[in-house]
């Protein structure tokens, strides 16, 4: 049963390791560090939990399954694409974003410097206002895999909205719509 319910929440998670050798890019921001995320992509951590959050949101499923980690054509990928292709797909379906809430996990480097510089990128991508796009950073208080600086993860919940159609069909329109990947048919 579909419910006729004009918002979806979804939250992303990912973690990827430090390794030296490796350029740091965190919300499509290069950062000076003297290591860098390793990945089959650019390892962008920031972009590929906001990805999955908003493929989760639209019940679209995961950014491994939209874009394989053993696929040579993602091989370090920039990882900004996933973020527009899954905006747009979203958009196809009538989904806008409400806000995005993102949570970095790092005990190095000190992220409050950048974190200004990480909103302002996320809010392009997405087309959003800064407002709408809050960055924390947390560090790992020298516990387990992050505070020992060896991975850097991030968490991402995102909120969307859309008009639910006010016609006697309108369900079935959404619902269509969520299935075929189509634009959703809007209310007269
Ligand atoms: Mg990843």
């Amino acid at each position: 049963m579909t419910i006729a319910c004009p918002y979806r929440i979804g939250s992303g998670h990912d973690t990827h390791r430090l390794e030296p050798g490796r350029p740091l890019i965190l919300g499509g921001i290069r950062i000076d560090h003297p290591r860098g995320l390793a990945g089959h992509s650019d390892a962008d951590v920031v972009l590929h939990a906001l990805t999955d959050a908003m493929l989760g949101a639209a019940g679209l499923g995961d950014i491994g399954e939209a874009y394989p980690d053993d696929d040579p054509q993602w091989a370090n990928a920039d990882s900004t694409r996933f973020v527009l292709e899954t905006r747009a797909r979203l958009s196809r379906l009538g989904w806008s974003l409400v806000n995005v809430d993102v949570t970095i996990f790092a005990q190095e480097p000190k992220l409050g410097p950048v974190k200004a510089r990480i909103r302002k990128s996320l809010a392009g991508l997405l087309e959003l206002d800064e407002a709408q796009v809050n960055i924390k950073a947390k560090t790992g208080e020298r516990v387990g895999h992050i505070g020992r600086a060896e991975a850097i993860a991030c968490q991402v919940v995102v909120l969307l909205t859309r008009p639910v159609a006010a016609t006697s069909d309108g369900l079935s329109a959404v619902a269509a719509a969520e299935l075929g990947d189509r634009p959703v048919a809007q209310a007269p």
